[in-house]
């Protein structure tokens, strides 16, 4: 169910009589959260009212429309509560869920290692049981975010005697301790928004398990599911203000979002297009028409694909086949979006640096749409999951398979 014109009148009249913009970021969280509209779409026992996602969105126009901040966003909104509240315990939610509303404690994902990216469920990183404790020790890679992160979803292997799928479990990991290291990677379009992360015996309590031992498969398969369906929290839009508390918000997702300020780009600015060919003089151009037509095309049926997953996360289904083709979607609209430039651009879509090219944006593009069809599972790990799952077409042999 989504927010009614009955719910949205009392969530302004609640927000009206609650908002104060000289009070500090983290008691007006903890006081949206605990009044349920921050949150609609969770459920009504965990700060929320158990609406649907589309309530969400609502709940969010309705904070921007009064003037007032909403919840922190990111990873851990997207990605590591979902997760939680499907498999957490009630004292596990208890200690982590009003931080991740709250924004006191940012997340990372600590999945992907050399050796396992499509196939995860290959990963070595270690966890043995020590008394109340797990001790980890081995490496992560990619791990978007980790530089800034207060704690980690973690997959580590706690048996290497059971089958791949069984020997692997699901922790939450503090970050701020001596045995994690933490290395950005520099990446060829200058930025550096992932990172390695070490372990050398790194320590967390046992009551940071997430279902049994074992199940840590299980689990993960709803964190990727959330991510191939695509949906990350945009960037929020603040009110125009200078109050303490919407500079305080402000703030800190200009620090969470400088992270990934070239998104944008590896999505490939698709929007650009069709103005830099008028605007360069290259729109009569027979190559460039045919690119730009296509970049429209793939855009709107994108549009269409996600439209019908809102709908049916709408109506209460979990996210679906409509996540692996939307992401497949995004990837082919990057890569079209990117040769379309290059054809407008021709030459000079290899300068950089604003002294040199007036398009410091669009070559930022080309340099950083090959990342769109890798992140969250890649492109040919989508058509195999559509090929399998969806089409019901016979499985792909896997390593070990009897010929
Ligand atoms: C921008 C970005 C952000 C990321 N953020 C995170 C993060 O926060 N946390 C995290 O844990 N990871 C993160 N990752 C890692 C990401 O999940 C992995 O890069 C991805 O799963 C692919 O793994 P890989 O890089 O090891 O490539 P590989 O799995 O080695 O793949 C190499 C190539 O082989 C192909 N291939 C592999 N297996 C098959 C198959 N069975 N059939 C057909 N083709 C196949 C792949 O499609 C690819 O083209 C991020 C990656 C990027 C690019």
């Amino acid at each position: 169910m989504d927010l009614s014109s009955k719910d949205a009148d009392e969530m302004r009249q609640w927000v009206k009589e609650h908002w104060d913009p000289s009070g500090d970021l983290v008691s007006w969280r903890t006081q949206l959260a605990e009044s349920g509209w921050g949150a609609p779409s969770w459920p009504e026992q965990w700060f929320g009212r158990g609406l649907t996602a589309g309530s969400d969105k609502v709940s969010r126009q309705i904070l921007y429309d009064s003037g007032a901040v909403g919840m922190a966003s990111g990873v851990s909104m997207y990605l590591v509560a979902p997760t939680l509240l499907e498999w957490a315990t009630e004292p596990q939610l208890q200690r982590f869920l009003l931080p991740i509303l709250t924004g006191s404690h940012k997340w990372c994902q600590l999945f992907s290692e050399p050796g396992a990216g499509s196939d995860l469920a290959s990963l070595a990183t270690r966890a043995e049981r020590d008394g109340d404790e797990w001790v980890i020790s081995g490496q992560k890679v990619w791990n978007s975010g980790a530089q800034k992160a207060d704690y980690g979803i973690l997959l580590a292997r706690t048996d290497f005697t059971a089958t791949k799928h069984q020997g692997i479990s699901f922790f939450l990991l503090p970050m701020k301790q001596a045995a994690v290291e933490v290395r950005p990677l520099h990446q060829m379009n200058g930025h550096s928004s992932f990172n390695e992360v070490f372990f050398d015996e790194a320590r967390l309590p046992h009551e940071n398990l997430i279902a049994s031992q074992g199940d840590g498969w299980r689990v993960a398969l709803t964190t990727l599911a959330h991510e191939r369906s695509a949906v990350a929290t945009p960037r929020p839009k603040f009110p125009l203000s200078t109050s303490p508390l919407v500079m305080a918000a402000k703030t800190e997702a200009d620090e969470y979002f400088a992270t990934y300020s070239w998104y944008p780009q590896r999505a490939g600015r698709p929007r650009l297009v069709e103005p830099q060919a008028r605007l360069l003089g290259k729109s009569q151009i027979p190559r460039v028409r045919q690119l730009v037509a296509e970049v429209e095309t793939l855009q709107r049926t994108s549009r269409w694909t996600t439209q019908r997953a809102g709908a049916a996360r709408s109506a209460g289904r979990a996210p679906g086949p409509e996540g692996s083709v939307a992401k497949l979607n995004m990837s082919m609209t990057a890569m079209k979006s990117a040769a379309a430039h290059a054809a407008i651009l021709e030459t000079t879509g290899v300068l950089s640096g604003s002294s040199v090219s007036p398009h410091e944006v669009l070559a930022e593009v080309l340099i950083s749409t090959p990342a769109q069809s890798i992140a969250g599972g890649t492109d040919e790990i989508q058509k195999n999951i559509l090929a399998e799952r969806v089409l019901g077409l016979p499985k792909e042999p896997r390593p070990g398979d009897k010929e």
